[in-house]
């Protein structure tokens, strides 16, 4: 059966939520398009969220409704080679008070919340639903068809939202189908579980205050670098590779991964941490040369 609407957002990660939400808002009859069995079932970033006016001007008061971990109050990068390294901290008192500076997250629970917030506001979700191609008509993209279903969704306007490698783009003919492997990097993740009471004493925190630290010189001769972030009662702790690099060292991220971990600075961050789930994506990093043509007949990336 076609369904018509007046516009129709792809994907439900926070970019497409927030379009999704805001012209729901408006006043227009949205379709938020989301592949996954519910937004964020797959979606994975290293998890820190920066403080965005963005998301301020959409939810004044995003900190009390949004489902955070924890507020991050000190930001430090740890500098190493072999087995010696050095520390730099900042800590402000600002971060410490609303609005805040970052908040760790999980993309699970806050891609879904802020999904759940677009279907408040009046647009309607659609999950299990990946769109497939784009639907022309006159020369410009009038919908979109969704794998398995017939009949197909219309709009006169399509938001692709579908992530940094968008296939809707591509359908439209508004990105490059291939991408060089020097311009993309992968990012691996581990979730270690660790009481809070624990972490708050390893990392000197009180309440829901939060530690975001990242690693340099911690690849092993690979182009990247590490991070450690403190959930709630978890730990995020991952790596970020240079695809070309890792290819050229021959090692996979899994050994990397490991290596990592087991680094003196970063073993006593993690110790007794049980490995809840392990995660990974790539990361287009060309730069201004990989962003595709931004909008088309129909079509706004
Ligand atoms: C390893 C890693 C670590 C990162 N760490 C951080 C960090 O700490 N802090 C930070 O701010 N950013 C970080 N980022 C970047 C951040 O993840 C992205 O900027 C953000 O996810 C972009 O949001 P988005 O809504 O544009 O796309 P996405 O989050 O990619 O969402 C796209 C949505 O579209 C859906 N979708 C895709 N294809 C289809 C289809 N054909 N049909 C229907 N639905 C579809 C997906 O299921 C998904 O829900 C990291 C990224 C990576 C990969």
């Amino acid at each position: 059966m076609t369904r018509s609407f007046q516009a129709i957002v792809v994907g439900a990660g926070p970019a497409g939520s927030s379009a999704a939400l805001t012209m729901a808002r408006a006043g227009l009859d949205v379709a938020l398009v989301e592949r996954g069995s519910f937004p964020g079932e797959k979606n994975m970033f290293g998890g820190v969220l920066h403080r965005l006016p963005g998301l301020e001007k959409i939810f004044p008061d995003f900190w009390e409704r949004a489902p955070l971990e924890r507020h991050i109050i000190k930001k430090g990068v740890t500098f190493m080679t072999g087995d010696s390294s050095f520390n730099t901290v900042i800590e402000a008192g600002s971060f410490d008070r609303p609005p805040y500076n970052g908040y760790t997250i999980f993309r699970p629970r806050f891609d879904r919340w802020l999904a759940e917030e677009a279907v408040k506001a009046g647009a309607t979700l659609l999950t299990r639903s990946t769109v497939e191609d784009v639907v022309m008509k006159n020369d410009q993209v009038a919908g979109v068809s969704i794998v398995g279903r017939k009949g197909e969704l219309r709009a006169p306007v399509v938001v692709a939202a579908d992530g940094v490698l968008s296939f809707t783009a591509l359908k439209a003919g508004l990105r490059r189908p291939t991408f060089d492997p020097g311009q993309m990097a992968v990012g691996v993740k581990a979730l270690l579980e660790l009481p809070s009471d624990v972490i708050d004493e390893r990392f000197g925190l009180v309440r829901e205050q939060g530690f975001a630290n990242e690693f340099v010189g911690c690849t092993s001769g690979v182009r990247g670098g590490g991070f450690l972030y403190t959930n709630y009662d978890s730990l995020s702790v991952g790596l970020v590779f240079h695809l070309a690099s890792l290819k050229s060292s021959g090692k996979t991220p899994y050994d990397l991964m490991n290596e990592f971990l087991e680094q003196p600075q970063v073993a006593k961050m993690v110790r007794g941490g049980k490995l809840r789930e392990y995660s990974a994506h790539l990361i287009p990093e060309g730069g201004y040369k990989m962003i595709p043509e931004l909008y088309g007949a129909g079509i706004v990336v």
